[in-house]
């Protein structure tokens, strides 16, 4: 993804554990938050680095890094992805982690913010590598993961069948299953259904209520989605069958237009024949920093940080951005968008819809009964719907853009289970 993406100065310049922290700053001080307080939420909680040794395929014994961080626990148990992705590093896993913690208030689930990361490319590493390099990073953060402490879930390149070796290893360790220590499941041993689609399915939900918002009929209307994976492919489907016109799509080798609308069916299945969307004959070639200026009236980035910049944000032309991905916009390009009417779903929101499934998910765990897709979507819906109204409210208050509204709602919630819980010793 980002390895192909070219990333410009001003990109590389922005630490995103940084940026995390400042957006932290800003609504601090324009909700009046308690100084101690503020001081508390800047850091994280637990940070857990972890040397994996993994047997590869040729004979040879390869270390891998690899993190978990858990920021904030006041609301609940840790709970975020874990990516596998070269360029991870621990400040990405922080702000990602702190990101968690924001997101969870904000939909209003028990849960508190954590995230891991494992520096590999598993693009280049054989299932039996990956399936070798997850069990080994699992039993090493296995001392502070669980049901009740902390629970991962899939992020940027891992899978249900990573979620599986988790699951099973942990549960190996335990010597007796447990489903409820991993969410993003296969269905066959507790997974839930519709957790596969749940952040695109969240995404569209608060597109269509942006789209109510703005006043602009969703049948027709153009779309288009930096990134085809879990997020991306699956919100360009789901957009596309709800009467959006999806016209651009790109994965991190290069993208595909078609202003009459692309197949995403036959993408789809193009995608899943070649590995990527490139040289899919039903449309024109077109780079994936192109897609984000393409004209459209809904842009979905679905990949990684950072790639909406103060040099491109005044050549966007959606009217809404939806972040299916985390952190995709940078700071001062979010003041730009603002300023040029642009509605940005801050990616605590837009993307809140696979977190919430994972909670439906664990709930169903612990429980041993498991509901049916259509009350898990609708269940989705009513979140979604309550987090978006209650951001819009915050940020017409205090008159500020949907990002700082839906931080001004996450950074009271989880202020207050902090205060109330009162600090320990
Ligand atoms: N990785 C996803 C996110 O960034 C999902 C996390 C989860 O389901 O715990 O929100």
């Amino acid at each position: 993804m980002a390895s192909t993406l070219d990333r410009s100065a001003v990109q590389s310049r922005v630490n995103v554990w940084k940026m995390a922290q400042e957006q932290l700053d800003d609504v601090a001080r324009l909700i009046g938050l308690d100084e101690g307080v503020h001081a508390y939420l800047r850091e994280a909680k637990r940070v857990l680095q972890v040397s994996v040794p993994v047997r590869m395929d040729d004979g040879r014994l390869q270390m891998f890094e690899g993190f978990r961080v858990q920021h904030n626990m006041s609301r609940g148990p840790g709970k975020g992805g874990i990516r596998f992705h070269p360029d991870v590093t621990l400040d990405e896993v922080k702000a990602l982690a702190m990101w968690m913690t924001w997101k969870c208030a904000l939909v209003n689930i028990p849960f508190g913010g954590a995230k891991g990361g494992v520096i590999c490319d598993p693009k280049a590493m054989s299932e039996r590598e990956l399936e070798r390099l997850t069990r080994r990073f699992t039993s090493e953060i296995s001392i502070i993961i669980g049901p009740e402490k902390d629970i991962p879930a899939p992020d940027v390149y891992t899978t249900p069948q990573i979620m599986a070796w988790i699951m099973d290893t942990f549960s190996m360790q335990h010597g007796y299953s447990v489903a409820g220590v991993v969410t993003g499941k296969p269905v066959s041993i507790g997974g839930s259904l519709g957790r596969d689609k749940a952040t695109a399915r969240g995404c569209l939900y608060v597109v269509d209520e942006a789209m109510r918002e703005i006043g602009k009929e969703r049948s027709g209307a153009r779309v288009a989605v930096q990134g085809f994976g879990n997020a991306g492919m699956h919100a360009a489907d789901l957009m596309d069958a709800a009467g959006y016109q999806i016209v651009a799509v790109s994965d991190s080798r290069g993208g595909v237009a078609n202003d009459a609308g692309l197949d995403i069916e036959g993408l789809i299945a193009y995608k899943a024949r070649t590995g990527s969307v490139v040289g899919f004959k039903g449309g024109e070639a077109l780079d994936n920093k192109a897609v984000l200026e393409y004209d459209c009236d809904v842009l979905v980035p679905a990949a990684l940080e950072k790639v909406i910049t103060p040099e491109n944000a005044p050549r966007v032309r959606a009217k809404i951005i939806a972040e299916a991905a985390n952190g995709p916009t940078l700071p001062d390009a979010d003041d730009i968008l603002y300023d040029r009417g642009i509605m940005v779903l801050p990616d605590i929101l837009a993307n809140a819809g696979g977190v919430t499934v994972s909670y439906f998910e664990w709930v169903q765990d612990l429980q041993n009964n498991f509901w049916e897709e259509d009350e898990i979507n609708d269940r989705l819906r009513r979140k979604m719907v309550r987090a978006f109204t209650e951001t819009l409210e915050a940020a017409k208050h205090h008159r500020v853009n949907m990002r700082r509204g839906a931080y001004a709602v996450a950074i009271d919630r989880v202020a207050e289970a902090t205060m109330s819980r009162g600090l320990y010793p």
